[in-house]
């Protein structure tokens, strides 16, 4: 195409989704923004029908959209990874099915000689032996063919064996932090989703902790990056020791780390964090190589409260306004921006 025409093309598109979202009365934010270009695009036609579907089920709106956007583009280059591996199978397989086509083939030429075998002889047929030679001739065909198909299976079969370990080790990188080994933002907004809708069904709590290493900068300044990675290390595997099975941590960035706690309620919520606030602030941090101690290292929390139907980006932004004040107010500390925090605090018996 022209890149005039491009241009204009584009621009127009452009337009169109803006228009669209105003008359949706929705945010241009860049996935509503991105869903409606597509919706004109013409290059994702499932993309048009789902949200064809929502407008018609009244129910296109920031949610839907968020979404929407998640199940076609979220963890995008996994599931891209995917789709390219299911390809291989496919091909994979379709030499299966030819291979297994031809056997069958070759099987019918079989039992078509065998046929004439039996027409001749019970004709009166006397020239038994050349029947006989044809016939040998058709079974050594037929067993080297199934030697050959063996292989081609066998072949085949550890073929997709190893795609579905690159698969897996895809699937694990993608939702693993390289540093801590613990999982990473993009699985804790999956784990999250999944949370609230079933606490939200189930009428139970959910909780959020959201962590942050207090002085991390200067930390790395005086003792180096390598040191600071170290740190991190033993943050994660803290607080993964702290919580039971059902909880999940996440890094959730840099020095950053989340907590999902499902059935949990402000006053456990708080006595989790408590706990493992108090567990990092005691740990002697020491140089591996020379056992030099590097002091301690203390952790800020900030705690929500999971307000069924909420938005989750809210969710978030509440615990994350808990760790805003938990930092003015000294650090070292768990604080939470919920009406009821100062009771809580108190009834876990958290000072100051
Ligand atoms: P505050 O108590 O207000 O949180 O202060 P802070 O210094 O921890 O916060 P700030 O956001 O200024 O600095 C965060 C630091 O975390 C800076 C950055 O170098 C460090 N950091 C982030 N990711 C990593 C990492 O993967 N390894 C190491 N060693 N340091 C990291
Ligand atoms: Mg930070
Ligand atoms: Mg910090």
């Amino acid at each position: 195409m022209d890149p005039i025409d491009n241009i204009r093309q584009t621009r127009d598109l452009a337009q169109r989704a803006i228009a669209f979202l105003d008359g949706h009365e929705l945010a241009a934010d860049p996935r509503s923004y991105t869903l409606a270009y597509l919706y004109y695009a013409g290059t994702h036609p499932e993309v048009r029908t789902e949200i064809d579907h929502l407008i018609a089920a009244n129910a296109f709106n920031r949610r839907s959209c968020g979404r929407l956007y998640e199940t076609f583009f979220g963890l995008d280059a996994e599931a891209r990874a995917i789709r390219d591996a299911s390809g291989l199978i496919e091909r994979t397989l379709g030499r299966v099915l030819e291979a297994l086509d031809d056997a069958g083939k070759d099987v019918k030429s079989y039992g078509k000689v065998l046929e004439d075998f039996t027409g001749r002889v019970s004709g009166g047929d006397t020239d038994l032996r050349s029947a006989i030679e044809s016939i040998l001739a058709e079974t050594r065909k037929m067993e080297a063919r199934s030697v050959d198909l063996e292989r081609r299976f066998t072949d085949t079969t550890d073929e997709i064996v190893e795609l579905r370990r690159n698969l897996d080790e895809m699937r694990l990188a993608a939702t693993t932090d390289a540093l801590t080994g613990i999982a990473n933002r993009k699985m804790f907004d999956v784990r999250l989703k999944e949370y609230a809708d079933d606490c939200a069904r189930a009428g139970e709590p959910l909780t959020l902790l959201m962590a942050d290493v207090d002085h991390f900068k200067a930390f790395n300044d005086e003792h180096g990056h390598p040191v600071g990675d170290m740190v991190l290390r033993l943050v994660a595997r803290t607080i993964a020791e702290c919580v039971r099975g059902r909880d999940f941590v996440a890094r959730y960035g840099g020095e950053e780390f989340t907590v999902l706690l499902p059935h949990t309620g402000l006053e456990g919520a708080f006595a989790v964090a408590e706990n493992i606030r108090n567990t990092i602030a005691t740990k002697r941090i020491a140089r591996k190589s020379t056992g030099q101690t590097l002091g301690v290292v203390t952790l800020s929390f900030g705690v929500a409260q999971y307000k069924p139907g909420e938005v989750l980006e809210e969710f978030v932004a509440r615990a994350d306004t808990g760790l805003y004040q938990a930092k003015r107010h000294g650090r070292n500390r768990v604080e939470s921006a919920e009406a009821m925090a100062g009771e809580v605090r108190r009834a876990v018996g958290i000072r100051g």
